[in-house]
């Protein structure tokens, strides 16, 4: 930031800008005039609102400490039916002659308060459900009363799998099997003879088409799903042979996860049409084209097609697809299939946010060198202080080269014992003098030497904050993915620190640095002092999909509190679900503790302490009162 800009009055709409709220926001989240984060949870309804800050000291004050995954109902209904309406806007466009039917794989967010309410806003579209296992299926089946909506089966089925499901089409369900291996085909047909119910039929088409992202291996030739096309032909053969083809309905492809290029999504429906086509002619019954998930989130709000990103809105995918399958279809004159998609991420990434509150930080000590120094002060140092002194606009590249030399030498001279501890604390100090002096210096250079460019970040702070990456970002930690981060209050006020994110659990992997940025990639987020008298709270935006369940219980951080919302016309909210997060006892059960032997043996410990003369009875009581009240507490800093 120059001079000027510094000068000029800081405004919520340069935290905007900062934040890029606008650009991720999908116009769920913005900032108030006051500076708060605010929540229209309404598409197309701006006068709906509820501020951020108020529901952390509502649900505060309800006794729910942080952090708190706080996820808005009104999202997930929103998002729903924004992706129904714009298929059915682009269906009307272009005069596509079959329908939309949307299905929710449960994977990417298995709560049962997710599958509830999914089922619930979906019924008004008939939005089905994606089972990719036994256990989704048999969850599928009780929160699914919708018979006109799709169940579509993938994964890899056994006897039961198949069982159940077959059952479930007896029931009325359009619960589809989706091959993925060629072998189950004959399981199928098998359970199907000796149960004598028909099966509604799928294969899972192994594309060549490649897509780029994080999750290239799910789709393309060596994708470890789904059938080649020799292998469908095969299947073709088997089902002619057992006069079974009228059940071949339903054609499906996944390229994987998070596509950012619309242009790959449109080259994949181009082959999988193809092979639609195909099949028809072969005299399969067919009707649903199936294309999986993909459709992704833009993260960083920059509409590219990094992976953090997309280049293409949600209207733009449907209209893409419509168009896409109706050019691919046409020439054979194939009847317009029932399209199905499995969309994930897009439809529940917006509605959960994550809240924490910041509870220490930590800066780079830049406390002036004291005019004296030390008699005995060696040259080494002595040097780097000339160095600090000469430091001007016009040889920062050569201080900077100096101060990096004169710091490696100190090091190695503590290391054999040439310097004290003293005298090496002295040189580090001079040193941190210099690069904060070299990072004022090229605020105000129009071209920084490459070597100066990332020197803030040398200087930046660390703020610890009360979450653990582990259990509440897994893909942040794990794939590098990136969520929009922000303070959710202050925004009025510009913030002037340079900070990482360190998380609660002490582990060197468990920290956040870095952060969404227009190009590329930000190492520093600002963000504001923390206040003695104030907490300092964060938000991390769009997790609803996939980290609840991959999140792990590294260092004993256990599930945060849960609580959803639904916000009223009138700007309040209720909390319409609440799920206490894990306790110390729970989470150490789920390693095999159980905190009743451990008390047990704790006061025994506790009772040779008092025979040592090591502790009172009276403290005793005190230390055990502390110690089960431990054990019924959050795992996470609590005040
Ligand atoms: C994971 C998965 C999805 C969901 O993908 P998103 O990109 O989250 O929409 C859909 N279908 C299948 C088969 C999957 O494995």
């Amino acid at each position: 930031m120059n001079q000027k800009q510094r000068m000029k009055r800081w405004t919520v709409e340069d935290a905007a800008d900062l934040y890029q709220v606008r650009e991720w926001g999908a116009g769920y989240f913005g900032i108030s005039k006051t500076g708060d984060v605010i929540v229209t949870p309404l598409r197309g309804r701006k006068d709906v609102c509820v501020n951020l800050p108020e529901i952390i000291s509502g649900i505060t004050a309800r006794g729910y400490d942080m952090p708190v995954l706080l996820r808005f109902e009104d999202i997930l209904d929103s998002q729903i039916i924004h992706i129904h309406e714009s298929f059915r806007s682009a269906i009307e466009k272009f005069g596509y002659k079959g329908e939309f039917k949307g299905v929710y794989p449960i994977k990417v967010n298995q709560q049962k308060q997710v599958i509830e309410a999914i089922t619930r806003i979906g019924k008004l579209y008939h939005h089905g459900l994606e089972a990719g296992s036994k256990a989704e299926l048999i969850a599928a089946l009780s929160f699914l009363d919708d018979k006109e909506a799709c169940l579509v089966c993938n994964g890899y089925k056994d006897r039961e799998f198949i069982d159940l499901g077959l059952y479930a089409c007896k029931m009325g369900f359009k619960c589809f099997f989706v091959l993925e291996m060629p072998g189950e085909l004959d399981l199928i047909l098998e359970r199907s003879r000796a149960l004598g119910i028909k099966p509604l039929l799928g294969v899972r088409l192994k594309l060549s088409t490649q897509a780029s992202g994080h999750w290239i291996e799910s789709g393309g030739d060596k994708s470890l799903f789904g059938l080649t096309i020799f292998q469908i032909i095969e299947a073709i053969e088997k089902l002619k042979r057992a006069g079974m083809l009228d059940s071949f309905k339903l054609l499906h492809y996944h390229l994987g996860s998070q596509i950012p290029n619309i242009r790959e999504i449109r080259s994949s429906i181009q082959e999988a049409c193809r092979v639609y086509a195909g099949l028809v002619l072969e005299g399969a019954a067919m009707g649903y084209f199936d294309l999986g998930g993909g459709l992704a989130v833009d993260y960083d709000g920059s509409h590219t097609n990094y992976m953090n990103s997309c280049n293409y809105t949600l209207d733009e995918y449907c209209a893409d697809v419509i168009e896409a399958i109706m050019e691919n279809l046409s020439e054979h004159s194939i009847p317009h299939p029932t399209i199905i998609t499995e969309s994930g991420r897009a439809t529940v990434a917006y509605y959960s946010v994550l809240l924490f509150n910041i509870f220490d930080s930590s800066s780079i000590d830049v406390d002036p060198v004291p005019r004296e120094l030390p008699e005995n002060t060696p040259d080494i140092i002595l040097n780097m202080l000339e160095v600090l002194k000469s430091l001007n606009v016009r040889n920062l590249q050569e201080c900077y080269n100096d101060a990096i030399y004169y710091r490696d030498e100190i090091r190695q001279m503590f290391k054999i014992g040439d310097l004290t501890i003293r005298q090496r604390a002295l040189g580090d100090k001079i040193f941190w003098n210099i690069i904060h002096a070299l990072s004022e210096n090229i605020k105000d250079l129009k071209f920084v030497p490459k070597d100066l460019m990332d020197i803030d970040i040398a200087l930046c702070d660390t703020y610890y904050a009360n979450f653990s990456v582990f259990q509440s970002l897994p893909d942040s930690w794990a794939i590098g993915q990136l969520f929009p981060v922000m303070p959710v209050h202050r925004l009025a006020e510009m913030p002037e620190r340079n900070a990482i994110l360190a998380d609660i659990t002490c582990d060197c992997d468990g920290k956040i640095d870095r952060f969404i940025d227009k190009q590329g990639v930000r190492h520093a987020l600002k963000l504001h002092s923390v206040k003695e008298e104030e907490d300092y709270h964060l938000g991390v935006f769009l997790v609803g999909a996939y980290q609840e369940t991959l999140g792990d219980l590294h260092n004993l951080m256990g599930d945060t509190n849960v609580v959803s919302i639904r916000v009223h016309e009138d700007g309040t909210y209720s909390i319409v679900r609440e799920i206490e997060g894990d306790s110390v006892a729970d989470v150490l059960s789920y390693v095999e503790y159980e905190p009743k032997s451990m008390t047990k043996q704790f006061r025994a410990t506790a009772e040779q302490a008092i025979r040592e003369n090591l502790i009172t009875p009276q403290e005793r009581r005190e230390i055990m009162n502390m110690y089960e009240e431990g054990l019924r507490g959050y795992p996470y800093f609590e005040k």
